[in-house]
């Protein structure tokens, strides 16, 4: 007999199990894949690099709480996430920053004035959708250089198609900080990924199954209560129809030199099929005659990576929270779980808020 028995070995479902066994609750977490960790999950791959299965993941928060309670089971490396996009034959820093505008434009702008530029290119307008988010702070032409085509690529959708929060995540700096993230706590976990979640999961409250499904399980096994981080739309076995995901196919190559790129990620907005590449060395410090570098090539059929924000989506998942409401003793969390595009911070911010909430009921 378990007290809890918890869908999801990621960071969501590993965070509940924690901080139930902590309290001396019995736990029973189960995955369908073959290790822990979820979209987080990283390896050593054949050549001996740490590499990340699902995709790069790069930690960073604003929230001191999170990275108090993630700091228990790693050290960390101290690293910033630099991204340069491949635009008109030049490499150029993302987010837009002071740099990005005087490469483009081969103009001289300086801290001072830059927003004399800006002032010239941003649309006032009311913003309702991804595009507008972006026309409204640097206007027309940087949104089809750097946004219009990443966004097809990697949505299969215009920008006007999603909500204003896709293109919210890539800020616009009258700067010269070129860091992907300006959060306050921002790293790598020292030992990788799965070691951490590992750590979280090394309790003797906690039993770990891999390769199954709850639902080959769900009526064989004694338990209170349920925390569910998979698709909400599968728990319910579809019965208002599929929520749209967006999924993506990883291609790694390993490469006989020490570097590839300057930078973490490059991407490229209009070029090639794949959004953007990845080299894994920056991100880990990992030293290396070699490097393992990854591009993402995003499709419709597979693993369903990304919830799709946008009006259609929100008002099938709501039919679907209906759902979730009347049950006792199921709770849903999580990227999928919420159907919510959502970070690492976020969802394990949301896994201690809901511990929090059901062990003080
Ligand atoms: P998941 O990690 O998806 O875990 C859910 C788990 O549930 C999975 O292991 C799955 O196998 C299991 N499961 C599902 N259904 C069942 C079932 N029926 N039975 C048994 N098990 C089941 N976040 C960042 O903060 N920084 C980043 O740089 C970053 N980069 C990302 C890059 C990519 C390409 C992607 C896709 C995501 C990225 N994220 C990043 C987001 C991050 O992956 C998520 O926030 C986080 O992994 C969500 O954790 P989770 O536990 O909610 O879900
Ligand atoms: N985006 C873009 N061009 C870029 C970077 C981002 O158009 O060079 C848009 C795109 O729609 C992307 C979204 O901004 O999906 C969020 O970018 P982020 O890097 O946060 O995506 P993630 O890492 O979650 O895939």
């Amino acid at each position: 007999m378990f007290d809890y028995l918890i869908v999801g070995t990621g960071f969501s479902g590993s965070t509940c199990a924690n901080l139930l066994a902590e309290k001396g609750n019995r736990v029973l977490i189960v995955d369908k894949r073959n290790h822990i960790g979820g979209n987080a999950y990283d390896y050593y791959n054949d050549h001996g690099i740490l590499v990340h299965k699902y995709g790069p993941h790069i930690f960073h928060t604003n929230y001191k709480e999170v990275w108090d309670f993630l700091s228990r089971f790693t050290e960390w490396r101290n690293y910033q996430h630099r991204v340069l996009a491949y635009v008109n034959g030049k490499l150029v820093p993302i987010p837009i920053n002071l740099d990005t505008i005087n490469l483009l434009y081969g103009t001289d702008y300086n801290y001072f004035n830059i927003n004399k530029f800006y002032e010239k290119v941003k649309r006032d307008i009311l913003v309702h959708n991804a595009r507008d988010m972006v026309v409204s702070k640097v206007g027309e032409e940087l949104y089809e250089l750097i946004f219009k085509g990443y966004t097809k690529k990697q949505w299969d959708l215009y920008p006007e198609e999603l909500d204003k929060e896709v293109t919210a995540r890539i800020p616009v700096r009258y700067n010269r900080d070129d860091r992907y993230f300006t959060d306050r706590y921002q790293g790598m976990p020292a030992n990788g990924y799965t070691k951490l979640i590992q750590k979280m999961l090394d309790h003797k409250n906690i039993s770990i199954l891999l390769n199954t499904d709850y639902k080959e399980i769900e009526g064989e096994i004694k338990f209170s209560k349920m925390i569910y981080t998979g698709s909400i739309d599968y728990y319910f076995d579809y019965k208002y129809g599929k929520l749209p995901y967006r999924s993506l196919n990883f291609k790694f190559e390993t490469l006989d030199r020490e570097y590839y790129q300057q930078v973490g990620t490059v991407n490229y907005p209009n070029d090639y099929d794949f959004t953007r590449i990845t080299e894994f060395k920056h991100l880990t410090g990992q030293q290396s005659a070699r490097t393992t570098i990854v591009k993402e090539y995003p499709c419709g059929e597979g693993e369903p990576y990304y919830p799709i924000p946008r009006k259609e989506n929100r008002e099938l998942y709501n039919l679907y929270a209906e759902e979730a409401k009347k049950l006792d003793n199921v709770y849903f969390i999580g990227r999928l779980g919420k159907y919510k595009y959502a970070n690492m911070d976020i969802v394990v911010k949301d896994a201690m808020e809901l511990i929090d909430i059901i062990l003080k009921g």
